[in-house]
């Protein structure tokens, strides 16, 4: 082969390697402009959904504890006005009588049971700090403290009453026996002593008849006396046994 040949064929391979790399790239950067734009795009829509999908849980989590603070306040102030308006009823005192009665057959002392329950009701540290005192009458009354055997319990609500403990429905009050002798796990496991549990059990139960509803309000943190109509025989919540009405629970519907 000539010499001049062989420089013409790598000439035209040179020139034939660089069109091709020029086109090859004229081909890339044509469309990569257009993969960048569309990938740019994309992630900015994905971080305004992001934003306002935060935006969105601030707003929801800043209306609930708003609501959940207008709540608490709502019922803090209905509580404090029971509290004023049973206080002043006090001094006075209104009179509020009960029969006692026994239901199926309780293996607990009756005579006990009745001198504990009157003992109970009217002791300065009960309801009567609320403005109401108690009288026992011979039948009827404003209500009926019963003592019931634990398998008679729900026969006076089904739905309602366990044969576990003890219960209130209407203008009955119902002793559980069981309980009445042996307290609870949760109050033996504590500690508590079983005069003092059937105090809370008697206060307690009485307390639904006066107007109050279960775990209205709760135990206000560890190491606290544990409001009396907190459910004390399931669980102390971490608060300590209490068998007497807190100041906020001083308010009667009677
Ligand atoms: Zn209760």
């Amino acid at each position: 082969m000539k010499r001049w040949l062989k420089w013409v064929l790598l000439g035209a391979l040179i020139v034939l390697v660089g069109a091709g790399g020029t086109f090859a790239w004229f081909v890339m950067a044509k469309d990569e402009p257009v993969a960048f734009s569309k990938l740019a795009a994309a992630q900015t829509i994905d971080k305004e959904a992001r934003t306002k999908y935060q935006e969105a849980l601030r707003v929801a989590a800043e209306k609930a504890a708003k609501e959940a603070a207008e709540k608490a306040a709502k019922e803090a102030a209905a509580r404090a006005a029971k509290t004023a308006q049973t206080a002043t009823r006090n001094g006075q005192g209104k009179l509020v009588t009960y029969s006692i009665a026994t239901k199926g057959n309780p293996a607990a002392d009756l005579s006990e049971f009745r001198a504990l329950a009157a003992m109970t009701l009217n002791d300065t540290r009960g309801w009567v700090r609320a403005g109401v005192y108690f009288q026992e009458v011979p039948s009827g009354g404003n209500f009926t403290l019963w003592l019931s055997e634990a398998s008679q319990v729900p026969s006076f609500a089904p739905s309602i009453c366990s044969t576990t403990y003890s219960c209130s429905i209407g203008r009955n009050v119902i002793i559980n026996d069981v309980r009445w002798r042996g307290a609870s796990d949760s109050w033996n496991a504590a500690g508590g002593s079983l005069r003092d549990y059937r105090h809370m059990v008697i206060n307690h139960e009485v307390g639904h008849f006066l107007g109050h509803r279960d775990n209205q309000p709760v135990c206000g943190g560890a190491g606290q006396l544990a409001p009396l109509m907190q459910q004390q025989s399931i669980s102390l919540r971490g608060c300590n046994f209490n068998p007497w009405p807190l100041d906020v629970e001083l308010w009667t519907n009677r």
